[in-house]
């Protein structure tokens, strides 16, 4: 398994959806998220888009590996029947989630699992990263900007660190760690 984890804008999704392009090994674990979907967004391979109510009876069947409400009444979490069909189909997963979700998963997964901190070059850089990507309210930004500081304390507690400054070189470097790290072996 391989996390990509970040905090907000970092460039992970970008990077993810690069790899599974590049290695028909890989496959998406695909969460499911209370928040709404972004134009171009589709069902079922960004997220499951839940209601709060469907959400919470996810919860209650025990159905995630891990959630988190990652802002205000967001919750994201990765679900059990999601990895088990990936795994059953013989697919190493990639994970696109934030940082309590990748320690949780290093946590349950361990020697299975390498755990990359994709890192932005500056915590202004990502600022106005997030700020040109035009898809959150101002309150929203004003949410994800908070967590940010928060989350680049975490950088040397995971496997790995790939520093996205030049996107072209971080891609690089991500299909070197996959072709080296994860597809050697299999
Ligand atoms: P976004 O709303 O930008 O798609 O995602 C917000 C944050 O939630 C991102 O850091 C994303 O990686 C994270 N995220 C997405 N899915 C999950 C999940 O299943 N679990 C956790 N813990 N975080 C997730």
């Amino acid at each position: 398994m391989i996390v990509l984890t970040a905090p907000s804008g970092a460039g992970k999704t970008t990077i993810a959806k690069h790899l599974l392009k590049k290695y028909p090994e890989l496959d998406f674990s695909t969460s499911a998220t209370t928040r709404s979907p972004r134009e171009g967004e589709v069902e079922g391979k960004d997220y499951y888009f839940l209601s709060q109510e469907e959400f919470q009876q996810k919860i209650n069947d025990e159905a995630f590996i891990e959630w988190e409400e990652v802002y205000e009444d967001r919750l994201y979490g990765t679900l059990h029947s999601e990895v088990d069909s990936l795994i059953a189909n013989g697919k190493k997963v990639l994970f696109d989630i934030e940082i309590n979700g990748a320690q949780n998963i290093k946590a349950k997964y361990d020697e299975r699992c390498l755990v990359i901190f994709v890192k932005p070059p500056s915590f202004r850089a990502l600022v106005s990263r997030l700020t040109n990507r035009g898809t959150e309210t101002p309150a929203s930004l004003e949410k994800r900007i908070k967590r940010i500081k928060k989350e680049l304390l975490f950088e040397n507690t995971f496997d790995m660190v790939l520093l996205n400054d030049k996107l072209e070189d971080a891609l690089k470097e991500a299909e070197q760690i996959i072709e080296s790290l994860v597809l050697k072996n299999s």
